[in-house]
This record gives C-alpha cells, sequence and structure tokens, in this order.
C-alpha cells in the first residue's frame, strides 16, 4: 500500500504518496503512541468530517499528546487530500502519532505528526446484494475492561485483537469478528459497531468499553427520525436467539446486515434496508455544500 500514486498531506505539505516514510525508531511504532481516523467522503464531501476531526484530537489527548492543528485546519486538509487526488468518493485516514527524537516509553517532548492519505474504497450500496448479509465468527478475545485501556480513543493500540481476530474469523471463511466485553455482553465488530432488531425495535450495547462510532450515532438518528425506538442497553449473547435483524455500522462498513453470527441466525428485512437506504442518502452531501 506505500507505491501508489498520489500525495499524501504530511505535517502541514503534500507530498508524493510512496515518500510519506517514518523512521524505525518512531515511539508510535515502538509504543502505539498512535490514534487515527476512518472516514468516508462522498460526492466531493467528508461525511461528519468535524467529528471525526475532533475524535482524532480528543484521542490524542487521551493518550497525552496534542495535534498541533486545529480542527478547522484538519477538516482543510482532509479536503485538500480529496481534491488533490481527484477523489470525491474516497475512504480517508488521518493518523497521528509520537515522532522518534527519542528513545523509551517516556518521551514527552518528541514531536507530534499528522498524516492524512484517502484512496478508493468502493462503497457497496448496492440493496440487493448487501442484503445477503454477511457472516461474523464470535471472536475470542473481548474488548477489556474500560479501568485497564482509554477504551473511547480510537487508538492504534486498541486494535492488536481486533486483527488477531479478524484474520481468524477470515480463515473460517466469515467476513468478521463480534467480540464480547471483558464482562461476557455483547460489544461490537473488528471495525463497526452492531445493532440488532426485535418487535421492530432496535436494540445495541452501551458504548462504554468500545469506540461509540459516528456511524452508529448517525443510524440512532436516522431511526428516531423515522419513529423507530432504539434501546441502549446491556445485551448478553444469550439472547441473540431473540432478535430477527442485525447490522453492522461504521465509516467503512455504512449500514451492512449481518445473516450469522456463529450459530446465531438473522434474515435480514425491512428494518435494516430502511436504514441503509436513508444512511446512502444521508452521506450525500447536500445543498451549496455540494459543490466541492
Ligand atoms: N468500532 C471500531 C473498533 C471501529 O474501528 C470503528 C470504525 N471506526 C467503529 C466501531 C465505528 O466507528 P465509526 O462509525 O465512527 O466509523
Amino acid at each position: 500500500f506505500d507505491n501508489i500514486d498520489g500525495v499524501i498531506w504530511f505535517d502541514g505539505k503534500l507530498v508524493p504518496w510512496k515518500e510519506a516514510n517514518v523512521h524505525v525508531l518512531t515511539h508510535g511504532l515502538h509504543y502505539a503512541s498512535c490514534v487515527f481516523e476512518g472516514e468516508r467522503a462522498y460526492g466531493g464531501r467528508v461525511f461528519k468530517s468535524t467529528a471525526h476531526s475532533a475524535r482524532l484530537k480528543a484521542s490524542a489527548n487521551i493518550l497525552d499528546f496534542e495535534i498541533p492543528y486545529s480542527v478547522a485546519e484538519i477538516d482543510a486538509a482532509k479536503q485538500l487530500v480529496i481534491n488533490s487526488n481527484g477523489l470525491p468518493n474516497a475512504y480517508l485516514r488521518p493518523i497521528a502519532w509520537r515522532g522518534s527524537e527519542m528513545m523509551g516509553v517516556s518521551a514527552p517532548d518528541n514531536t507530534i505528526h499528522l498524516a492524512i492519505a484517502a484512496w478508493t474504497w468502493p462503497s457497496y450500496f448496492d440493496p440487493a446484494e448487501r442484503l445477503k448479509g454477511i457472516r461474523i465468527d464470535l471472536a475470542e478475545y473481548r474488548r477489556p475492561d474500560p479501568r485497564t485501556i482509554p477504551a473511547l480513543a480510537k487508538a492504534s493500540g486498541l486494535y492488536m485483537i481486533c486483527t488477531i481476530s479478524k484474520h481468524k474469523a477470515e480463515r473460517k471463511g466469515y467476513a468478521d469478528a463480534m467480540m464480547l466485553d471483558w464482562e461476557g455482553r455483547v460489544a461490537e465488530c473488528t471495525g463497526a459497531n452492531i445493532f440488532f432488531v426485535r418487535d421492530g425495535k432496535l436494540h445495541t450495547p452501551i458504548a462504554d468499553c468500545f469506540l461509540p462510532g459516528i456511524t452508529r450515532a448517525a443510524v440512532i438518528e436516522l431511526a428516531k427520525r423515522r419513529g423507530i425506538e432504539v434501546v441502549e442497553r446491556r445485551i448478553m449473547p444469550k439472547e441473540l436467539d431473540g432478535f430477527t435483524e442485525c447490522f453492522i455500522t461504521g465509516s467503512a462498513a455504512e449500514v451492512t446486515p449481518v445473516s450469522e453470527i456463529a450459530a446465531w441466525k438473522f434474515t435480514p428485512g425491512a428494518i435494516s434496508e430502511q436504514l441503509m437506504r436513508d444512511y446512502a442518502a444521508e452521506v450525500q452531501p447536500k445543498g451549496k455544500q455540494a459543490a466541492a
């Protein structure tokens, strides 16, 4: 992925893709002092750009560092990246990390870097295709107790168990893995939040030990606009039998229906389809903003 034509915004400048490199003694690489975002642009506009930029800065603060750019500057840099690469529909990856001046766990004065890349990551909004649903494995690892990690930061270190779980699931033929939390309750997937449907209502776990997704919030809002009740609560795996539909949400995943989680079966139906369509409409630039 390091050999693509295009430009990456790196510490305030656009640099050729192949030259956006870091040193092997980068603190972020050794000690995971690194936070990132995943977002999408549609029709030339980054969906919920400011919310993502604000979360990036908040994640950095949780990891005890300050990104030396404002939310507005990060928003402008993202726009520059998609414009400069000619990618009106793209996935964006802003990432911030501690640099390489000092080696050791403590490196409070190391430079904080920020880079923003964007590339094409197709969004499959063909509803018929999506409504088949994806198959999900049950992960071996659990989301840790929030007293043991900074659970609400989108921090690279927290993705170690996600990569292990997703690789294992993929080797077994599944698309993703669902993780329980430290108390055995349903939590989320490796890069997406999860929702269930029963009796016309949405049920989703309380986001107290995993990332409260920006897509999750958008979908909750869309559901409420449709008069669909949303219940945020603790969900135990044994309850999964009682749900008829299931879908996952995330900037990359958008709204993706689920047909299976291990031995539990779901039938993607009217509510998943409605929210999938509402989300597809919601992400499109509106009014004057659409000009870019
Ligand atoms: N959980 C995890 C672990 C994720 O990586 C993501 C994707 N960023 C999400 C949830 C969904 O977050 P969002 O809707 O903000 O993309």
